[in-house]
This record gives C-alpha cells, structure tokens and sequence, in this order.
C-alpha cells in the first residue's frame, strides 16, 4: 500500500486558508482534514470534532506530555496541536491529509516529516489582508493590531514552504494547489512500483 501524502498548508490570519480548503476538499475526494485539538473558545457553527476537538488546557497539556501531538503551538494565547495518531493511521492507509495549520507548527513538521507537501498560502497584498481580517468582523482593535502584526512575521517565514500560492481568487489558489498535489502525486519516489510492474 502506497502511503499517502501529508500536505500543509499555512498562511497569516486573513489569508483565507479556511475558504480555500474548504473548497479544495470539495475537489479532491481523496484528502482528508486532520482536526486539531485547541483551548480556545468554538466560533458561532463551530462543531466539535469536526472543526476542532476544543479541549481545556489541562488536558491539552496532558496530551503534550503523553506525546500525543505531532506538533503543537501557541497562537495568540491559546494551544493548537496536531492529533499524531490519527496523522499516521491515514497516511498509512494511503490517504492524503491536510494539515491547516500555523507556521511554528508548521517548521516543526518540516524537521519531523520533510518529505511533506509544504504550501504557503500569500494575500495578494497587505492592503487586501487587513481589509479582509476588518472585513470578518469578528476582532477587537487590539485583536486587530495583534493578528496583523503576527501576520506580518508570518509572512516573513513563508519562504521557508517549498511552494508559494497567491489567493488572488479562491479558484486559481485552488487549481495551484490541485496542480502540486498531481505533480507530487507523480514523483519518480512515489511510483516505484510502476517499474516494478514493468518488470524492470
Ligand atoms: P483559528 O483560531 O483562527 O481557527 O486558528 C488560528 C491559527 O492556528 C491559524 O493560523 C491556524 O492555521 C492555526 N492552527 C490551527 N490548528 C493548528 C494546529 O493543530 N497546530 C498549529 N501549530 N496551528 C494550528
């Protein structure tokens, strides 16, 4: 059995990562979301389970402790943390899984699987990032303040993904990442057994 792809995708606050996602995995059948565990507080239509498993922090930190999490971070004041068990019981059932998460998580995962698809996911511009984030209505001035500057760093580490996508529109940053899931799906490392098959 082929093991599937471990995919992530990170992108600062704003960006629309939710959005694309969403409609990445209307598309490809084959991907499944990993569902993170976080303390914060759900979302109005949060589910848990499905958007996330919400947790205390005592818990959460159990599972720290029990090395239960692939990666985990803290973003703006609360944890986030990926379910590693869940992560490995998919890929080795071939199945392709999305990581949505931050970038700290993100470089961790680098270290511990490099043979992930890493994808970063740019605003067209940081005038169209903050007027999306007011535009979401859902910050204070001080939240505000806080997810652009962290956006901002974010940004920064964004050159450390192996690709850059641009959510001009949710279409084209779709067909982008459509477009590197086939490519990495065709990698001479990932068809071995076509030779094999050639009886080479
Ligand atoms: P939000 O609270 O808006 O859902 O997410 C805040 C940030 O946490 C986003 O950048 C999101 O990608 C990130 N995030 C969500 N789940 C995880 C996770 O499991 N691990 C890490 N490191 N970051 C996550």
């Amino acid at each position: 059995m082929k093991e599937g792809l471990l995919v992530v995708i990170s992108g600062a606050s704003g960006t629309g990562k939710g959005t694309v996602c969403a409609s990445l995995f209307k598309e490809e059948a084959k991907l499944a979301f990993s569902v993170s565990a976080t303390t914060r507080s759900p979302r109005e239509g949060e589910v848990d389970g499905v958007n996330y498993y919400f947790l205390s922090k005592e818990k959460f930190e159990e599972m720290i402790e029990a090395g239960e999490f692939l990666e985990w971070a803290k973003v703006y004041d609360n944890y986030y943390g990926t379910p590693l068990k869940k992560v490995k019981e998919r890929l080795k059932n071939g199945e392709d899984v999305l990581l949505e998460i931050d970038v700290q998580g993100a470089l961790n995962v680098m270290k511990l699987m490099p043979d992930g698809v890493f994808i970063f996911l740019l605003p067209p511009s940081m005038e169209e990032l903050e007027r999306r984030i007011k535009g979401r209505g859902t910050e204070t001035e001080e939240s505000l303040k806080k997810r652009l500057g962290a956006a901002k760093a974010e940004i920064a580490l964004g050159e450390k993904y192996t690709y850059i996508v641009v959510n001009d529109t949710v279409d084209k940053a779709v067909s982008d990442i459509r477009a590197i899931l086939a490519a990495e799906r065709l990698k001479t490392i990932r068809n071995a057994e076509c030779f094999e098959e050639l009886g080479r």
